[in-house]
């Protein structure tokens, strides 16, 4: 696909700056970053969703942009890091990419988004039709001893301000 710009370079390395290639990966810097230091890390074959590339491709891919965060961390001396995963579908040539962004503190980098409170039946709606649709990760993922949640007790996602799991989510980006 001569039009997709990451193929684009993975065919002419000197259209970027690379900071990484193996046989099955490559991580560029970013000219137009977000900030100073910006990675964007991509499977060598076109592929538009994470979801079409191998089990092995899809692991080795997110290695590569895990220990591309720890490089970032050690070489610019980070206060953190944000690592997304970009699906696109928006053209025939969006190529999929895993963006490491260096944060540092008070960078005016705005990732956040406003957590807004779900009603309660919204939510065990939600968590109803996900979980029944989420026996599938089994499938996929043969070796992970899978916990029946309808025998386990779930936590009732209620307001709790010291409920664990209400912490971690609001911590999310
Ligand atoms: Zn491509």
């Amino acid at each position: 696909m001569t039009s997709c710009v990451l193929c684009g370079i993975v065919t002419d390395s000197s259209k970027a700056p690379v900071v990484y290639e193996d046989d099955r990966v490559m991580a560029i810097l970013l000219e137009e970053g977000v900030v100073s230091g910006h990675i964007r890390v991509f499977p060598k074959k076109h592929s538009q969703f994470i979801d079409e590339i191998s089990e092995d491709l899809a692991e080795h891919l997110f290695l590569v942009a895990n220990v591309s965060s720890s490089v970032l961390f050690e070489a610019l001396g980070l206060g953190g890091t944000n690592i997304i995963m970009s699906n696109l579908a928006s053209d025939d040539n969006s190529h999929m990419f895993i963006d490491v962004i260096p944060r540092r503190q008070d960078d005016g980098l705005n990732l956040q988004w406003e957590p807004k409170k779900l009603p309660e039946q919204d939510m065990i709606e939600a968590q109803n039709r996900i979980k029944d649709a989420a026996f599938m990760i089994s499938y996929v993922a043969p070796k992970t001893k899978v916990v029946n949640l309808d025998e386990k007790k779930l936590p009732v996602m209620k307001e709790d301000k010291d409920n664990y799991l209400f912490k971690q989510l609001k911590r999310l980006p």
